[in-house]
C-alpha cells in the first residue's frame, strides 16, 4: 500500500512503525473471510482491509479521529485472525495497537464511555479492587435492569460467588516434587486471580508435580494487556514484571516464565517491542519475552507424566485467540489433553473469537454476545462433558452462554495426573 507520510511524521518512532506495517498490506483481502466482525456485519470498514485505510487516513491527515473511525476500531477484538490468514504478513497487531493510543490521546469519548473505561483499566488490574467490585455487582445484579444500558453486561459477567483470595498467589517459592529440573517464573496476573484462582493453584501443582521448582516473584502482577488494548499507557505494569524477573534471574537463574492466561502471554512475549526504544529495558524486556512459555509450550517441552485419573471424558477444546492467532500455539494444548487421557474434539469454527477480547465483551456486548452465542453453538453440536480453554476470559464468556462446565486446560492436566477434581465439574 502506496503511503504519504511527511518527514516529520515519520520522525515519531510509532508512526515509523505503523508506516512500514501499512505499506506492506497489498489490499487482496484475504483477512476478511476469517475476521469475525466482517463475517458478522459484512461492512468492508469493519474487516481488516478497511480498518487498515481508516487507520492509515488517521494517521496521514494527522486527523482528530471522527466518531465512525473510533466506532470500526472499538469494534475490532484484537483477535489476530487476520494475521494468521494474511500471505503478507502485515503485522496488524501493532498497526491497530498504535491506532488505539492514538485515539485514546486526541479522541474525546461520550462521558459514560470515558467512566467505564477509566473504570476497566483501574479496577480489572487489580485483583483486591475487583474482587470488591465483584461482591458489590452480586448485590447490584437483582435490580440491573435499572442501571445503565452500559453497565449491564458487566453486571451480567460478573460471577454469582466471589472466591476467596489464594494463599499461593503470594510471593514465595514452591520447591520441586523430585530432584529440581527447572526453575519457572509463574505469571499470577490480575482479575484471574479474582475470578478463578484455581487456575493458578492447579498450574504449580502440575509443574511442582514435573519436576519444576516454580517462583512467585515479588514485584510480578499484572503483565499491561487490559490497559494496553484500551489505548493506555501500560508501560509501568510491563516495567514492574520485567525488573521483578530479571531480579529472580540474577538471583538463582529462571529457565522460563510461565503465563497461564494466554491473553497475557501474547503482551509478556510482546515486551520486547514494548520496550524496543528504552535504553535500560530493551536488552533486559527482550531477555524476559525469549523466556516467555504459554504454561502448554512448557508442558509440552517437560512431558506430561502418564495419567493417574484416567477418566476418558469428552472434551471440546476451544482454541483462544490470543494462543492460536497471537502465539501460534495450536497443537500442543489438544496433545497434552489427549496424553492426559481425554477424549479431545475441536469445535467448526475454531479461527472464530469467542467475543471475550479482554474487556471487549463489556465495551462492546452485542457483538461479543453474538459471537459468544455462535461460538457455544459450535461447541454444544461436539456433545462434550467439557469444555477446556487457555484463557480466563474465554472461560468467563463461554461460560456465561452455556451450562457445560468450562474449565482451564490446566486443570485438566492437573487432575489427570494427581490433582483434585476441578471445581466447575459435578462428579
Ligand atoms: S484483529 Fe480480529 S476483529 Fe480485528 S481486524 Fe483482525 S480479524 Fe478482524
Ligand atoms: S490479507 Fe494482508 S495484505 Fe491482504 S488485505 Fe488483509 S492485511 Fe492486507
Amino acid at each position: 500500500m502506496q503511503t504519504n507520510f511527511t518527514e516529520a511524521q515519520l520522525a515519531d518512532p510509532g508512526v515509523r512503525v505503523a508506516e512500514k506495517i501499512l505499506r506492506a498490506c497489498v489490499h487482496c483481502g484475504f483477512c476478511t473471510a476469517t475476521c469475525p466482525t466482517y463475517v458478522l456485519l459484512g461492512d468492508e470498514l469493519d474487516s481488516p482491509r478497511g480498518r487498515i485505510y481508516l487507520i492509515k487516513e488517521m494517521l496521514e491527515n494527522d486527523h482528530v479521529p471522527s466518531h465512525e473511525v473510533v466506532k470500526h476500531i472499538d469494534r475490532c477484538l484484537s483477535c489476530l485472525s487476520c494475521m494468521t490468514t494474511c500471505p503478507s504478513g502485515v503485522d496488524y497487531m501493532h498497526l491497530v495497537d498504535h491506532a488505539r493510543h492514538r485515539i485514546e490521546k486526541t479522541y474525546r469519548r461520550p462521558w459514560l464511555d470515558r467512566m467505564l473505561r477509566s473504570a476497566f483499566d483501574w479496577t480489572l488490574p487489580r485483583p483486591h479492587v475487583l474482587r470488591a467490585m465483584l461482591a458489590a455487582a452480586r448485590l447490584v445484579r437483582p435490580f440491573a435492569r435499572l442501571a445503565p444500558k452500559a453497565l449491564r453486561p458487566t453486571l451480567d459477567l460478573a460471577p454469582k460467588a466471589v472466591p476467596s483470595p489464594s494463599p499461593m498467589d503470594r510471593p514465595q517459592v514452591f520447591p520441586s516434587q523430585g530432584p529440581r529440573r527447572r526453575r519457572v517464573a509463574l505469571l499470577t496476573g490480575c482479575a484471574q486471580r479474582a475470578l478463578a484462582p484455581e487456575i493458578n493453584e492447579a498450574t504449580i501443582r502440575l509443574l511442582v508435580r514435573h519436576d519444576c521448582e516454580v517462583v512467585v516473584a515479588e514485584g510480578s502482577g499484572c503483565c499491561g494487556a487490559l490497559s494496553h488494548h484500551l489505548g493506555r499507557d501500560a508501560l509501568a505494569f510491563a516495567r514492574a514484571n520485567v525488573l521483578a524477573w530479571m531480579r529472580e534471574i540474577e538471583k538463582d537463574g529462571l529457565d522460563a516464565i510461565v503465563v497461564n492466561a494466554s491473553g497475557c502471554g501474547t503482551t509478556v512475549k510482546d515486551y520486547s517491542f514494548l520496550f524496543r526504544n528504552d535504553s535500560e529495558l530493551a536488552q533486559k524486556s527482550l531477555r524476559i519475552s525469549a523466556l516467555t512459555r504459554d504454561v502448554s509450550e512448557l508442558m509440552s517441552e517437560i512431558g506430561l507424566q502418564a495419567p493417574v485419573n484416567p477418566s476418558g471424558r469428552r472434551v471440546a477444546y476451544h482454541s483462544a485467540c490470543s494462543l492460536q492467532h497471537g502465539q501460534r500455539v495450536r497443537g500442543e494444548p489438544k496433545r497434552l489433553l489427549e496424553d492426559a487421557g481425554f477424549l479431545v474434539v475441536e469445535p467448526r469454527e475454531a479461527h472464530l473469537c469467542c467475543g471475550s477480547a479482554g474487556t471487549y465483551n463489556l465495551l462492546q456486548p452485542e457483538i461479543a454476545g453474538r459471537l459468544r452465542d455462535r461460538k457455544v453453538a459450535n461447541i454444544e453440536a461436539t456433545a462434550p462433558e467439557i469444555v477446556a480453554a487457555g484463557n480466563i476470559g474465554c472461560i468467563t464468556q463461554i461460560a456465561s452462554g452455556t451450562s457445560l462446565p468450562v474449565v482451564h486446560t490446566v486443570e485438566l492436566l492437573d487432575w489427570a495426573t494427581g490433582g483434585p477434581r476441578p471445581r466447575n465439574l459435578a462428579t
